[in-house]
Order: structure tokens, then C-alpha cells, then sequence
């Protein structure tokens, strides 16, 4: 009985880690960037939507990154993708290496 309680609780655990740490990198992001990193301010495109072959590119917030779905979904996949390969999950958005 108690096995599966904890076996319920885990994906919850793990969500709530993933989230905290992508909070963390976002945060530390914004004390390193003005405006996204992947925010193209010639073409006004986002990078990571081009990179997703989205039809629609372009950044629809000026490169204000710290309320972007965008950004914190394609920070959150980078999450899966270490913990998937069991590498040491960075604490700053600098010593992150993004894996596309
Ligand atoms: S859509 Fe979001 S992730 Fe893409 S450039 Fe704009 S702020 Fe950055």
C-alpha cells in the first residue's frame, strides 16, 4: 500500500522539480538578458520557432522572455533531455547547452 502511494506521488515530485528548476534558469536568464536569446531582433522571429518549423515565427512579445510559454516549454525540454541522458542539471541558464 505504501509503495503505491509513493509511486503516485512521484511524477508530482518530479514535476515540481522540473518546474522549480526551470523557474531557476529563466530567473538567471533574465539577469543575463535584457531580451530573449532567441529573440531575433532584425527579422522580429524567435528562434526556437524556427527551429520547430513553426509556420508562424515571428516573437509576439518583443523578446520579453520571462512570461513566455515559448521559452519556458523549450527550457523544460532541455529538462527532460538531461535527466533522460542522466547529466548534471546546470543551476544557470550560461552553463546550459542546449541540445536542439
Ligand atoms: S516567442 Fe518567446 S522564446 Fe521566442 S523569441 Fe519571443 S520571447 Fe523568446
Amino acid at each position: 500500500m505504501a509503495s503505491d502511494q509513493s509511486s503516485q506521488r512521484a511524477p508530482t515530485k518530479l514535476a515540481a522539480e522540473r518546474s522549480k528548476w526551470v523557474e531557476r534558469i529563466i530567473k538567471s536568464a533574465k539577469q543575463t538578458y535584457k531580451l530573449c536569446p532567441y529573440y531575433d531582433k532584425k527579422t522580429l522571429s524567435c528562434f526556437i520557432k524556427m527551429m520547430k518549423s513553426e509556420r508562424k515565427p515571428k516573437c509576439d512579445r518583443e523578446g520579453k522572455f520571462d512570461t513566455c510559454p515559448v521559452f519556458a516549454e523549450f527550457i523544460g525540454e532541455q529538462y527532460d533531455k538531461l535527466v533522460e541522458t542522466s547529466q548534471v542539471l546546470p543551476q544557470d541558464f550560461r552553463d546550459l547547452q542546449i541540445v536542439f
